[in-house]
């Protein structure tokens, strides 16, 4: 029990002044973040809001210009090689091999993390049946609808068992159901792994986030869970909260905190 307690209460993630500048841009600007193990943590925030740029730094695919970041007491900084150990990333370009058959594109991910075959043959009959692939097995993966492509590519992220899973926008431009259908598959891993998901759909932040952080001009503006969100900015409906703590009351961005960023 101490140890499941201990595990609850754990750092996933600490991020230390974390900051990515393109030449005069600040993309993401002193991010001071924690997110503990099994949270499903969502950032928001308006488009250029710097949350890709964060997850590209935290996933090691972009070098920080300042600060670091830990996970798992880890620097993405100094200990690559153990970061990318305890990550999995399903990317908002979508990271699935359109000319592979959807079983290939599972052995794929096997072969990089280097199974040998019997767990390969494992861990591909537990992915086929952890996100019902079993029809589509045979299917080339740049036939599949958005929705499906989304599912392999989370599936993939999956079969390295990363300790923490980041989720880039999983469900953009899917329909109505092809997004309730991915729900079900984010909601049946939360709790189990540490989720860090962006996304622009406020109900989804809502329905699925343990707690959610809004990033605007490369800031954290806030964290907190969406009723604490709405709590702090005395609105009832959490996408009311979202546009009144990124906007100021005039209209005119740049809410808080006060912030000298150049964009
Ligand atoms: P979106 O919701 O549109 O995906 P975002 O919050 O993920 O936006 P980022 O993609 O992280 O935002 O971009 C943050 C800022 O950094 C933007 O102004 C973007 O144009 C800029 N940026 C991102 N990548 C690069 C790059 N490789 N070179 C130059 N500028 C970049």
């Amino acid at each position: 029990m101490g140890d499941s307690i201990k595990k609850q209460t754990a750092e996933a993630i600490r991020t230390v002044g974390l900051t990515k500048r393109y030449k005069d841009l600040t993309a993401v600007d002193h991010l001071e973040l924690v997110v503990k193990q099994g949270e499903l943590f969502s950032l928001l925030g308006v488009n250029g809001a710097g949350k890709t740029t964060a997850i590209k730094m935290l996933s090691c695919l972009a070098e920080p210009s300042e600060g670091d970041a830990f996970l798992h007491g880890r620097s993405i900084r100094k200990e690559m090689a153990a970061v990318k150990e305890l990550i999995g990333i399903s990317p908002q370009e979508t990271a699935v091999a359109p000319n592979l058959t959807v079983g290939e594109n599972l052995e794929l991910m096997c072969g990089i993390h280097g199974f040998s075959r019997e767990k390969r043959k494992r861990k591909t009959a537990e992915a086929t049946e952890q996100f019902g692939l079993g029809e589509i097995l045979g299917k080339r993966a740049g036939k599949l609808s958005g929705g499906w492509q989304r599912r392999l590519s989370i599936a993939m992220a999956l079969i390295g068992e990363p300790k923490i899973l980041f989720l880039d926008e999983p469900t953009l431009g899917l329909d109505v159901l092809a997004r309730s259908s991915l729900w079900e598959v984010i909601r049946a891993l939360k709790g189990r792994i540490t989720i860090i998901l962006t996304t622009h759909y406020m109900e989804e932040a809502e329905a699925l986030s343990h707690r959610i952080g809004i990033m605007k001009d490369g800031k954290l503006l806030t964290t907190g869970t969406a009723g604490e969100l709405m709590e702090k900015a005395g609105k009832e409906r959490f996408e009311e909260a979202f546009v009144a703590l990124v906007t100021k009351a005039d209209g005119t961005p740049g809410a808080f905190p006060e912030k000298g960023v150049v964009r």
